[in-house]
């Protein structure tokens, strides 16, 4: 039997707005953070794709955006990388914003796996259940379901998107989009495999280059702290002005982000960091406050299940010092 949700979905939904951290707390800790980590040297860089293993393990980058649209940024915050997984959430939100969130919910699913982001297991194992939008399997699945005709056509259409959030035309890395086409064996299989059970549509080599594309697509801190920003200010930018999806959409995308942003560590980062998040193995996450501000870190050296060692414990810092633990609370009066 299933709970009956619907019952509900006609009662307004009621937002408390939340108080903002003042500009000058926020850059007066982010410089804190930097000092505090920035001779930290533990983790590794990545080798899923010989190209990530060329970064500077020694780059080290913060930002934070508030939806007032005040940018505060602090060390290596303008050096670009490529978004890898950190991606996924917000192509997440504009299938979602086009298909509606129930379609994905039941395509895609919307569960942790428990299981690493690559992982076949889960997608043999989930049969009944699929996966979720943020790991490997349902990212693909999730971009399979994109509008258009062709790869070029359909390309377009997220790339235009993902632009959008950003508040400015995202560019690839093409070095390290031929790396990961060259070692992309997994993810076609995953996306065969899911092909085989309906959860992909279309062509499954088609849906593994553009999801392979997104995540060669090159950002920054600044950049992370930005797209972020939008899904704390219910979709709509502070920046630009513009809205990019809907307040529903954003607010599904944290949730999802809550579940299984940080992979298989999503519940120990909500004991540490207590907000939701996304990590690649670029280097890079995102971290949301709703209806308050969203923190993009840079540092490519990576802990065993892929998270940035640097980025973790800022955002923990962050966190703490600021007020932005969702989780947290004290004895009323
Ligand atoms: N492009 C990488 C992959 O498909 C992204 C993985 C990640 O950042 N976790 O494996």
């Amino acid at each position: 039997m299933k709970i009956a949700y619907d019952r509900v979905a006609a009662t307004p939904r009621t937002v408390v707005p939340a108080a903002l951290p003042s500009g000058e707390s926020v850059t007066s800790f982010l410089t804190q953070v930097h000092e505090e980590f920035a001779a930290d040297d533990d983790g590794e860089l990545s080798t899923v794709a010989p190209a990530l293993g060329r970064a500077d393990p020694a780059h080290f980058g913060l930002a934070v955006l508030g939806v007032d649209g005040q940018l505060h940024e602090h060390g290596d915050s303008r050096v670009t990388f490529t978004i890898q997984s950190v991606v996924k959430p917000f192509t997440y939100a504009l299938l979602a914003e086009e298909l509606g969130v129930d379609l994905l919910r039941e395509r895609v699913g919307v569960n942790a796996t428990g299981l690493p982001f690559h992982s076949a297991q889960a997608v043999e194992v989930g049969i009944a259940g699929p996966t979720n939008p943020l790991v490997n399997a349902g990212a693909i699945a999730t971009v399979s379901h994109i509008p258009g005709e062709g790869v070029e056509e359909r390309w377009r259409w997220v790339r235009d998107g993902l632009s959008r959030f950003a508040g400015r035309d995202l560019g690839l890395d093409e070095e390290t989009l031929d790396s990961e086409r060259e070692v992309s064996h997994r993810n076609l299989a995953l996306a065969h495999l899911m092909r085989s059970f309906g959860t992909v549509e279309g062509d499954p080599d088609d849906a593994v280059e553009i999801y392979t594309r997104t995540c060669a697509l090159e950002v920054t801190a600044a950049d992370l702290a930005v797209m972020g920003a939008v899904l704390a200010d219910g979709g709509h930018h502070p920046v630009t002005g513009e809205r990019v999806v809907s307040e529903e959409v954003a607010r599904v995308t944290l949730a999802l982000m809550l579940v299984a942003g940080m992979y298989e560590s999503s519940g120990e980062w909500l004991i540490d960091v207590g907000m939701p998040a996304k990590s690649g193995i670029g280097g890079g996450i995102v971290t949301v406050s709703p209806g308050r501000c969203a923190l993009g870190t840079y540092s490519p050296l990576l802990d065993g299940t892929g998270n940035s060692v640097r980025g973790a414990l800022s955002a923990a810092m962050l966190s703490r010092s600021l007020g932005l633990d969702l989780l947290a609370s004290e004895p009323y009066a």
